[in-house]
């Protein structure tokens, strides 16, 4: 138990408190704003569909013809395509055939599916007498009506809204601006790739995995590169960067070590929300505001880097985008193996969940669990949360999961 570090709600009510929405925005063609988030509820120019149409491909007929006049045979007396509306008249005891889509001709109320109908020798179209009125009609306005709020402000766009905006002929939608982010590496023992990697020396990973996390969101990326481990030259470049940024992440040099400068240049030049979280792994982990930007000071161990991106980095993009904040979802999930735990802090083991033969969730760890074990992220497809008060997992035990998303 560490009493410095802030509870895992403490922290997200502060990141809720100190991270504000970017204000511009910009009108694109709805192709582009896929990820983006909505700046204006969107209100239906038109209702959809917009006309009675069929359902199936089939006979449309007068209802009343089978039940008072007994009809149970009709005469065909046109064809209805989507597109192509029947324009006579449809008089009792006739019929008209159908398409999926096409407009409900005028003096019918039903579409009988053409597998329940019969061609008889004489060419006329049977159907019994068990129909009811709207059958296999999608009536007007179903789906959305004239002036209907169809999606919300601070809405993420996903492919069916897109779907729905160009369903509604609408072209164009106002989205917030991206956030701009920036990342960089610090450690004077990082080296990048196809540098030799001399004793003492390892390859910079977090930059490519913030990377790839960063990729999927809404946001414009700035990679700063590794940043030395020196705090003359690690202020100077905050504080430029603070001039184009919303946001600033970065790795390691949060600890407690002799080459752990960051904290230090934030009492310079910053305001410090907090700096130790109680989870594991990722306790060492900061948040500040510099200038207009608010600064997050990941933990160096490439896992702890990934668990304090998704509990809290995600939750800044959100706010910081316009977005409204998406919590993650937990299951539950019966563990296959032994966890050991100590109470005191909230800790994201990584697992791998399935389901078993009838259908319950179940789940095991991917090994070894050292936050340097970035092998256990890559295999795992979900977070095993185990809360602050957890003492350890027999299997058996039942726990809460949370399968990957990095999308949010
Ligand atoms: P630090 O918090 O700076 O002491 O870093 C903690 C651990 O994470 C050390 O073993 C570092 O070598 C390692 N580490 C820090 N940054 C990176 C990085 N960018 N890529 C891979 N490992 C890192
Ligand atoms: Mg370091």
């Amino acid at each position: 138990m560490d009493p410095d570090a802030i509870s895992m709600s403490a922290a997200l009510a502060k990141i809720s408190a100190r991270v504000r929405s970017v204000q511009a925005c910009e009108r694109l063609p709805i192709r582009e704003c896929l990820g983006r988030v909505n700046n204006e509820t969107v209100l239906s120019p038109l209702s959809i569909p917009p006309s009675a149409n069929s359902a199936m491909d089939g006979y449309a007929i007068a209802v009343d013809s089978l039940a008072t006049a007994q009809v149970t045979e009709f005469e065909e007396t046109g064809s209805a395509f989507a597109g192509v509306p029947f324009t006579g008249c449809c008089a009792p005891g006739q019929c008209v055939r159908i398409m999926t889509g096409a407009l409900i001709p005028d003096g019918t109320d039903a579409v009988i599916m053409q597998e329940q109908t019969e061609i008889t020798a004489s060419g006329k179209i049977r159907i019994d007498s068990n129909h009811r009125v709207g059958e296999n009609i999608r009536q007007a306005g179903e789906d959305i009506q004239q002036g209907d709020n169809v999606i919300d402000a601070g809405v993420r766009i996903n492919p069916a809204d897109i779907g729905v905006l160009a369903s509604l002929g609408i072209g164009r939608l106002q989205v917030k601006r991206k956030p701009t982010v920036a990342f960089f590496s610090t450690g004077d023992e990082l080296v990048s790739i196809g540098e030799a990697l001399e004793a003492g020396k390892i390859y910079d990973s977090n930059r490519y995995s913030l990377y790839s996390l960063l990729s999927r969101m809404p946001v414009d990326i700035i990679d700063l590169g590794v940043v030395p481990d020196e705090p003359d030259s690690m202020r100077d470049l905050l504080e430029k960067v603070t001039i184009q940024a919303d946001l600033i992440i970065s790795t390691g040099g949060v600890s407690v070590g002799e080459a752990d400068f960051i904290e230090r240049v934030l009492e310079q030049i910053g305001e410090i929300d907090f700096n130790k979280v109680a989870i594991k792994p990722g306790r060492p982990l900061t948040m500040a505001q510099i200038n207009d930007t608010i600064f997050m000071g990941l933990p160096g161990n490439p896992v702890a880097v990934m668990v304090t991106f998704s509990q809290f980095v995600i939750p800044a993009i959100q706010i910081l985008s316009g977005a409204e904040l998406k919590r993650p979802v937990l299951f539950r999930a019966k563990a296959n193996d032994k966890m050991r735990k100590r109470p005191g802090r909230d800790e994201f083991q990584r697992g791998i969940a399935s389901q078993d033969e009838n259908g319950d969730w179940q789940v095991r760890k991917t090994g070894k669990q050292g936050s340097g074990i970035l092998t256990s992220m890559s295999r795992a497809n979900c977070f095993i949360v185990l809360d602050t008060e957890n003492a350890g997992v027999e299997p058996g035990d039942e726990v809460n999961i949370q399968l990957f998303d990095w999308s949010w």
